[in-house]
């Protein structure tokens, strides 16, 4: 259950591939159409030469690309509106996903799931994993629609450990040092305010000992890094895309899930999303 395309690649690329390999069937639904992405070329929504219908078709076929790289079985997009950014005037449109009621959108993901009947669930924690209100509302509904449905799948909230996200910090400051250190050469300078928003990151880390699965995705890290470049107008520009294919290898090669329902009675960090049912 994935909010935007290009979320099911940059948080869940690996164990779709690595699935697709072992021959899992996997259904990627993704609740919204990213209208508010970026345009081609960077453009923000809001700026000059930022057309929606634009933005939606290029990627349907950038989410089209990606879904067949990583090999998922079947794709469902539900068509809702994307809510932009916290706090945008977008979260109050009421096609918006965001001011969609929950109940409304979780009989659609119900009955999917009565159709398709999953035996694991992947889904982002209650804040979002990094508070966009489409992934918070794609976590409420998920969990609405298990209420829903006639029996318990395992479900699982995709998640960074803290001593991991701890390096990637590191990594992402030594990066913007470099920026600032090269903008001051030339000259830029860069207002207080805006400083001040990136010395005061959102906590995206979950603790190392609420990791219920960690999963070997190494032989799908270069499946994972063309399909986040198929979604090239959002990410096109990523840390993940500045990396080199061997530095994305050696930095991209596990996935981490918290367990948050467990009907099959399993213990401590499992190597298997499927662990249990084979
Ligand atoms: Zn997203």
């Amino acid at each position: 259950m994935h909010a935007h395309p290009d979320d099911e690649a940059s948080s869940t690329g690996g164990v779709y591939r690595v699935l697709a390999d072992q021959g899992v069937r996997t259904v990627l639904v993704t609740c919204t159409n990213g209208e508010f992405g970026d345009a081609p070329g960077g453009i923000k929504p809001g700026e000059e030469g930022h057309a929606e219908d634009e933005v939606v078709r290029i990627r349907e076929g950038e989410l089209d690309r990606a879904v067949e790289v990583l090999g998922i079985s079947r794709l469902i997009r539900l068509g809702y509106r994307d809510s932009g950014m916290m706090g945008w005037p977008q979260n109050d449109d009421p096609k918006s996903f965001w001011a969609t009621p929950v109940n409304e959108a979780a009989a659609k993901v119900a009955a999917i799931m009565m159709e398709e009947r999953p035996q694991v669930v992947v889904t982002y924690n209650e804040f979002g994993f990094y508070g966009h209100p489409d992934h918070i509302q794609a976590h409420r509904v998920t969990l609405a629609a298990l209420e829903l449905i006639d029996y318990e799948p395992t479900l699982y909230f995709n998640a960074i450990p803290n001593s991991v996200m701890a390096k990637w910090r590191e990594r992402w400051e030594e990066e913007d040092r470099e920026q600032k250190a090269a903008d001051a050469e030339k000259g830029v300078v860069h207002e207080l305010d805006t400083l001040q928003a990136e010395v005061d990151p959102v906590d995206m880390g979950t603790p190392d000992n609420l990791i219920g699965a960690t999963i070997d995705v190494s032989s799908a890290t270069d499946a994972k890094r063309e399909a986040l470049a198929a979604h090239h107008s959002q990410i096109g520009e990523s840390f993940w895309m500045k990396m080199s294919p061997d530095e994305f290898r050696a930095a991209m090669g596990t996935e981490w899930y918290v367990r948050v329902t467990n009907p099959q009675g399993l213990e401590g960090n499992v190597e298997d999303l499927f662990a249990g049912y084979r």
